[in-house]
């Protein structure tokens, strides 16, 4: 009987333990299932669904080329897959491991109807194995990452399987246009079309380009204007590299690589923190901020969304996302440090936010950020360490990122661009003071903290 091989986030030919070991066994049917169900409120957002379109195809394309084909399935993975089992007759499932709370019910679930194999390789190493000295895993990201450190290089990445053997018959497959995964009308992707090209061809193209840079990546990565850092998130969030792929040609490349190998590290540390802490993505993890006086303001909400607070640096992140899908760290912790302490507004309207905007929304690696910035997470930033927009702008030489997000203010000169006396025409004032809105979130942590 085939086997059937469960793709996820893991978009790939190379380096795919699932497709391998399932054709080592004989006959393979590759299936997707979007599944909008399981994950309730973590079903994949917009931007994330034009992404998925597009590797899929790339997918199917590549799969078509080795003698095999995608197949697509819309509904719940274990009905889909124990309807494909009855056309089929397929009784044994391949996938890798995922660690999505909403994705370890779907397997306990599909390992009821069939022989499910859950394989390492999404991840530097399998999350739940790096331990502390006395067996329990990791709660701060550096004792994490040196444990991890000491693990690695990765076990060196597997090739792509040159032949697939096709079932004897094939089950049903949806049609992906079908699915209405990119936008019609209005199309607001025009944008992430130009910047992206999503699939494992489009993603080792990136991994070349940067390999052959990474040496600069540890003095300009905090630079916004330099765009010197790998933008591989979104390609390493669908699975279409594998992280131990990254390193390698990292690695191999030479230089002083050590910073961005942290921050791959990061990805991993994720990981571990969603799998002790599985609701991290909706839950404060100190419970203490629960009874913070957050504030309900729709009006200051909007203003962030749509990158009009007159902050230039939060406004120009702000439009990037909008506009890519994707923005740079550095500006990402200063706008979400905004939301939350400037506008004293709650994180999980910026992670919904990013869940629907970011191209890279990732579970585990959003929540553990916004709860870093925020200051309500395990390991995290303190809440009172308020970041000051105005200071970070020129600090990180962010003129001419500003320049190109925000228009109306690239006339102006590198020391005005950050913070103009006068906003031109057609740029909001700013929306809230720097001063006082320090001072009623400091205000308002005093009064959480002594009742
Ligand atoms: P590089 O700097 O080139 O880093 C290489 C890779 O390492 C990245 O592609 C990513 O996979 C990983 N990485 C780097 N920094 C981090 C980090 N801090 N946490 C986790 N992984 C990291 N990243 C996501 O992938 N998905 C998210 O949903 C996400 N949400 C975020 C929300 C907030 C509020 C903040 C402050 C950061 C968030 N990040 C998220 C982390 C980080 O901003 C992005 O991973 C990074 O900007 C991606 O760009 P890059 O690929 O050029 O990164």
């Amino acid at each position: 009987a085939p086997s059937i091989v469960w793709l996820r986030r893991d978009l790939r030919l190379a380096d795919q333990a699932a497709l391998l070991a399932a054709a080592q066994e004989g006959p393979v049917i590759p299936v997707y299932v979007l599944d909008d169900e399981t994950p309730r409120n973590f079903r994949m957002g917009a931007a994330s669904r034009w992404w998925l379109h597009h590797s899929l195809a790339c997918l199917d394309r590549q799969l078509r080329g080795i003698g095999s084909r995608l197949i697509l399935r819309r509904g719940k993975c274990h009905e889909e897959l124990a309807a494909i089992r009855r056309e089929t007759g397929a009784r044994t499932v391949h996938a890798l491991h995922h660690y999505e709370p909403w994705w370890r019910n779907a397997e306990s679930a599909v390992a009821k109807t069939f022989r499910l194999h859950l394989h390492d390789g999404n991840y530097l190493a399998p999350p739940g194995s790096i331990l502390t000295g006395s067996g329990s895993p990791y709660k701060i990201y550096t004792p994490f990452w040196n444990a991890l450190r000491e693990r690695m290089p990765p076990a060196p990445p597997t090739p792509e399987p040159t032949s697939l053997e096709a079932p004897e018959v094939w089950p049903r497959s949806d049609n992906l246009e079908d699915w209405g995964l990119i936008p019609a009308t209005p199309d607001w992707a025009s944008g992430f079309r130009e910047e992206w090209t999503p699939g494992e061809v489009g993603a080792c193209e990136r991994l070349q380009d940067f390999a052959g840079r990474a040496g600069g990546y540890a003095n300009f990565r905090n630079l916004p204007s330099d765009d010197c850092t790998s933008r591989l998130s979104p390609h390493l969030h669908f699975g279409e590299m594998s992280p131990a792929t990254v390193w390698q040609s990292v690695a191999d490349a030479g230089g002083s690589v050590e910073v961005f190998l942290g921050e791959l590290g990061w990805r991993d540390y994720a990981q571990t923190v969603i799998i002790q802490f599985p609701e991290y993505g909706s839950r404060n993890a100190r419970e203490a901020y629960d009874s913070l006086n957050w504030q309900t303001d729709r009006v200051s909400l909007l203003a962030w969304q749509q990158g009009r607070t007159g902050y230039p640096i939060v406004d120009a992140g702000m439009r990037e996302l909008w506009h890519t899908g994707w923005m740079h760290n550095r500006v990402r912790m200063i706008a979400a440090s905004f939301l939350v302490k400037h506008l004293l507004i709650d994180w999980r309207e910026g992670e919904r936010w990013f869940w629907d905007t970011l191209v890279d929304a990732d579970y585990g690696s959003n929540a553990v950020n916004w709860q870093w910035t925020a200051g309500t997470g395990v390991d995290s930033n303190m809440f009172v360490r308020i970041m000051a927009p105005l200071t970070q702008s020129p600090k990180f030489d962010a003129a001419d990122y500003i320049r190109r997000w925000v228009p109306e203010l690239a006339h102006l000169s590198d020391r005005d661009i950050h913070d103009p006396a006068v906003p031109p025409t057609g740029y909001p004032a700013k929306i809230v003071d720097h001063a006082a809105a320090r001072a009623r979130a400091l205000a308002a942590h005093d009064r959480m903290k002594h009742g």
